[in-house]
């Protein structure tokens, strides 16, 4: 059998996500979703992107995540009005998430750097 792993953490790659793997790449491609939505969406982009968060919901495969996101997608809907808005939202939602887990909260205001530009002092570039 060939086993796949993470050559710098030394962790397998080739095995079923647990529930932290799966939060963690799951924020990840929300957060870049909504990094990458249009400034000025289309009713049909807002009204997807609305059904796609009420979906995920629905189908997020930890039920005990799934129940406490739909309560909160019930407190607090998608706001899909522009990328900034739905940014600013999921940031929310997500530290919602950081709080009842006892995680670091955040700073909203540097959703961009840490999603789509890269940090300003340009570690990332390296
Ligand atoms: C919808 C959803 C619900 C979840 N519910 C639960 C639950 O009920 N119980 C449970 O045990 N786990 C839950 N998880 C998983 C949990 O949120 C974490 O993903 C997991 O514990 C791994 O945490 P982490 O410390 O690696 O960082 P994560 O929380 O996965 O964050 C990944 C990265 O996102 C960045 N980040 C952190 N906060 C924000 C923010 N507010 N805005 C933008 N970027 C941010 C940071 O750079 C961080 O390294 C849920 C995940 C999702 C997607």
């Amino acid at each position: 059998m060939i086993m796949a792993y993470d050559q710098q953490n030394f962790m397998r790659t080739d095995c079923p996500l647990d529930k932290d793997l799966l939060g963690y790449q799951t924020w990840g491609l929300l957060h870049t979703m909504a990094a990458y939505y249009p400034d000025h969406p289309t009713p049909h982009q807002q009204r997807d992107m609305y059904n796609f968060f009420m979906l995920l919901a629905q189908f997020y495969p930890c039920a005990t995540c799934a129940r406490d996101f739909a309560n909160l997608l019930r407190v607090r809907p998608p706001v899909t009005s522009s990328r900034r808005e739905l940014g600013q939202w999921l940031c929310w939602i997500h530290n919602t998430v950081n709080r009842k887990l006892g995680k670091p909260i955040f700073d909203c205001a540097l959703i961009d750097e840490r999603w789509k530009d890269g940090w300003e002092d340009g570690s990332c570039d390296i």
